[in-house]
C-alpha cells in the first residue's frame, strides 16, 4: 500500500545526500494466494527494489506491505523470524548466490541447520527429496557450483528456496540468463511446483513473453510506478497503457501473416533518469499519444472496470485509457 522507495544519492565532501533516486513511488497493489503475479519492465524501472521491500529484505522509504494481514514492518523478531521461512527469492544468476567453496549438499543444509530443523538423517532425506523434485541426480550434492550448468544451477536454487517450505517466492529475473530452451523447463519447473506446494509467486522478467507463460496477473512497471495491472489475457489483447503497448509490439509472432501487419511500436528516447523524472504522466516523454494535460497532471491509477462485476479488475494510470484503442496481440 503506496509503498515508496527512495535511495539517497551521496556526494561532495562530506557525501551529503544530493537527491533521491525514487526507484519505487506509492505503488499500491494486491497478490492473491497461489496467484502468479509477474512484473515486467525496462531495467533500473524498480521490479527488484519492488520485489525485496516485499521480502523485508529492504525498508521502505514509506508505505506498508501486508502479508495475512499483517504490516511486515510492524513485527516481533519472532515473527519476523517465522515470516522469513515463508518468503524466499530465487535470483537471476544463482552462481553468485551460491558459495563457490562450498558442495551443492552442503550448500542445501544450510538452511535447514539456520532454523535447528531435523537430525542430520533427516535434513539429508529432506534435501534428497528436493533434489528429485527438481529432476537433478543426488549424485550434483557432492559437485561445486561451478560443475553444473547454469539450468542445474538454477535448480539447485530452486531446491534451496523450496528448503524451509515457502508460501511466497519472489522470483527475480530467474530465467533471464538461460538459454531459451532450458527457460521453459525451468518455467515448467516453477509451474509444476507451484501447484504441488500452493506457492505464490511474484515473477519479474523485463521481457513479456516470459511471463506470459507463468503468470495469471501481470503488472507493468515504468519509472518506479505500476503503469497497468490486470489479468494476462487482457493485457495481451486489449491493453490500455501506450508503454504496455509498445512492449506487446515487440514480442515477435510465429504466425507470419499476422507479424508481416503489424506495427512496431519504437519509442523516441532513453527512459530519463529515475532521480528527477518528468512531470505529470511519468511516460510522457516517451509516449507517442502525450497530449498537454500528461506533462501537467499525473494520471490516476485506478480500476477501469470498477463497480462492473461481470469484467475483471483493470488497472491503469493514463488519462486517455478509455479512448486510445491500443494494439494489443490477438492469437
Ligand atoms: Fe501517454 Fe498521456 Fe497516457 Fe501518459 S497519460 S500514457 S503520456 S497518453
Ligand atoms: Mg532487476
Amino acid at each position: 500500500k503506496n509503498l515508496t522507495k527512495y535511495f539517497p544519492i551521496k556526494g561532495g565532501l562530506l557525501s551529503r545526500t544530493r537527491g533521491w533516486v525514487k526507484s519505487v513511488d506509492q505503488v499500491s497493489f494486491t497478490i492473491k494466494k497461489g496467484e502468479s503475479l509477474g512484473v515486467v519492465g525496462e531495467s533500473g524501472c524498480g521490479k527488484s527494489t519492488l520485489g525485496r521491500t516485499l521480502l523485508r529484505l529492504l525498508q521502505p522509504t514509506n508505505g506498508e506491505v501486508y502479508y495475512d494481514g499483517k504490516n511486515i514492518f510492524d513485527l516481533s523478531k519472532d515473527e519476523i523470524r517465522k515470516l522469513r521461512r515463508k518468503m524466499q527469492m530465487i535470483f537471476q544468476d544463482p552462481y553468485s548466490s551460491l558459495n563457490p567453496r562450498m558442495k551443492i549438499g552442503t550448500i542445501l543444509e544450510e538452511p535447514l541447520r539456520l532454523y535447528n530443523l531435523g537430525t542430520p538423517e533427516e535434513r539429508k532425506k529432506r534435501i534428497n527429496d528436493l533434489m528429485e523434485i527438481v529432476g537433478l541426480d543426488s549424485e550434483y550434492l557432492k559437485r561445486f557450483p561451478h560443475e553444473l550448468s547454469g539450468g542445474q544451477r538454477q535448480r539447485i536454487g530452486i531446491a534451496r528456496a523450496l528448503l524451509l517450505n515457502p508460501e511466497f517466492i519472489v522470483c527475480d529475473e530467474a530465467v533471464s540468463a538461460l538459454d531459451v530452451s532450458i527457460q521453459s523447463q525451468i518455467i515448467n519447473l516453477l509451474q509444476d511446483l507451484q501447484e504441488k506446494f500452493n506457492l505464490t509467486y511474484f515473477f519479474i522478467a523485463h521481457d513479456l513473453s516470459v511471463v506470459k507463460h507463468i503468470s495469471d496477473r501481470i503488472a507493468v512497471m515504468y519509472l518506479g510506478e505500476i503503469v497497468e495491472l490486470t489479468d494476462k489475457k487482457t493485457l495481451f489483447e486489449q491493453p490500455l497503457h501506450p508503454y504496455t503497448e509498445s512492449l506487446l509490439s515487440a514480442i515477435p509472432i510465429a504466425n507470419p501473416s499476422i507479424q508481416r501487419n503489424r506495427k512496431r511500436i519504437v519509442l523516441k528516447g532513453d527512459v530519463p533518469n529515475p532521480d528527477n523524472p518528468p512531470s505529470g504522466c511519468r511516460f510522457h516523454t516517451r509516449c507517442p499519444y502525450s497530449q498537454d494535460i500528461c506533462r501537467s497532471e499525473k494520471p490516476q491509477f485506478h480500476n477501469i472496470n470498477e463497480g462492473n462485476m461481470e469484467e475483471s479488475e483493470h488497472f491503469v494510470a493514463c488519462h486517455f485509457a478509455k479512448e486510445l484503442n491500443l494494439d494489443g496481440i490477438k492469437n
